[in-house]
């Protein structure tokens, strides 16, 4: 078996090393480029959400460098991707591509299910192999984010920002190819270490949300690095979800840490108070918790067409009046363009700036 996945954000980190250790061949799809983008729209419905579209060109690569299977997330509620497994594996069919596709559904209540699941996947593994390959993802996935942190915290204060994301860039690959826990710690406090040794300019950067569409948040490919375009700018972006906070809620059980959704979910209240599928109502529960931090403002990021996030956006107009944090929404598709996004964050963090000035004038 020669297995693949789609890309989100820097999951592939940990999602090779849980299947290596599952003892499988992974076949990992190319970065996501231009290429990729092209084969999903050409091959997908024009409706059909940008991420599913990207899927489509990763599986679609990956199949084409030797990949037979497919591993996919499964999903339910009231929006679409409880459906993109069923629908990619129908038009990778239909373009004439022989393989198999695992879909991993998100266990009802039992961890116990996870691994019966990822036992199945591996090859000849026992259920304790299973539970210690998912392990050593988890280890890898915690030091990978906390280098994004600290990269997110050191890029916006640091006087060369070039430097910066070169540490950061080279980081995420030494971790990548760590083969075992001190590997993954050398890499990790070597690359820390360096974050940390950096020249800061001493000025306070704004500090900004950016809530939205899962998949949008994490993948810069999909959101057009925006946490890198502000961070050129002089502008601090705290992710308001992580990979390992959606693992631990929904195929963990919260068994790990505390739950991340509990608290958005309680922060949603009075403005919205039931799911609209998808992230949407996380998006405003988020949006409740940056205002009451004092974030200087918040970015919704979205697909363009995605249902949770436009019921989301409706609701963030009186979040924005009544918590008193400016919002902006930003939806992306294969036809946005970077030079439109630049401008646009420039002129939602000018007024950002504006803003705080004057509160600090008349207080
Ligand atoms: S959340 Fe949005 S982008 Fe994701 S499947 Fe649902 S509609 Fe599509």
């Amino acid at each position: 078996m020669k297995i693949t996945y789609p890309h989100m954000g820097n999951a592939h980190i940990a999602i090779n090393a849980m299947l290596e250790n599952l003892k499988l061949e992974v076949i990992p799809p190319p970065p996501i480029s231009k290429k990729t983008f092209e084969l999903g729209v050409k091959h997908c419905p024009e409706f059909a959400c940008m991420p599913l579209k990207i899927n489509l060109g990763n599986f679609i690569e990956a199949l084409d460098l030797g990949a037979d299977t497919i591993l996919m997330a499964g999903g339910w509620g009231p929006c679409r991707f409880g459906y993109y497994a069923q629908v990619e594996r129908d038009i990778l069919e239909d373009l004439g591509f022989d393989f198999e596709m695992v879909i991993l559904e998100a266990p009802d209540s039992r961890v116990s299910e996870l691994f019966q699941q990822l036992q199945a996947l591996g090859q000849n593994v026992s259920i304790w192999e299973a539970f210690k390959a998912l392990k050593f993802a988890w280890y890898k996935l915690q030091v990978v984010e906390k280098l994004e942190r600290s990269f997110a915290y050191i890029h916006p204060r640091a006087a060369d920002k070039n430097r910066v994301e070169d540490i950061y860039d080279k980081g995420l690959l030494e971790l990548e190819r760590a083969q075992d826990k001190s590997d993954i710690d050398e890499a990790g406090s070597k690359n820390l270490d360096r974050l940390n040794q950096m020249v800061l300019t001493g000025k306070k950067p704004l500090k900004i949300g950016l809530v939205g569409e899962i998949y949008t948040v994490l993948e810069p490919m999909a959101n057009y690095s925006i946490a890198r375009c502000l961070g050129r700018l002089n502008v601090e972006v705290d992710n308001s979800i992580y990979i390992s906070d959606w693992l631990n809620d929904h195929l963990l059980g919260s068994l790990v840490k505390k739950s991340h959704q509990k608290h958005l979910v309680k922060c949603a209240r009075p403005y919205l108070n039931y799911s609209v599928g998808g992230h949407g109502l996380e998006t405003v529960g988020s949006t409740v918790d940056y205002a009451r931090k004092k974030y200087d403002g918040v970015i919704q990021v979205g697909p363009l067409t995605c249902m949770p996030e436009i019921v989301a956006q409706s609701v963030l107009s009186s979040v924005s009046k009544e918590e008193d944090i400016p919002c902006m929404t930003l939806y992306f598709d294969e036809h946005a363009g970077t030079a439109g996004i630049q401008t646009r964050l420039e002129a939602f963090t000018d007024m950002l700036k504006r803003k705080k000035t004057l509160t600090a004038l008349t207080h």
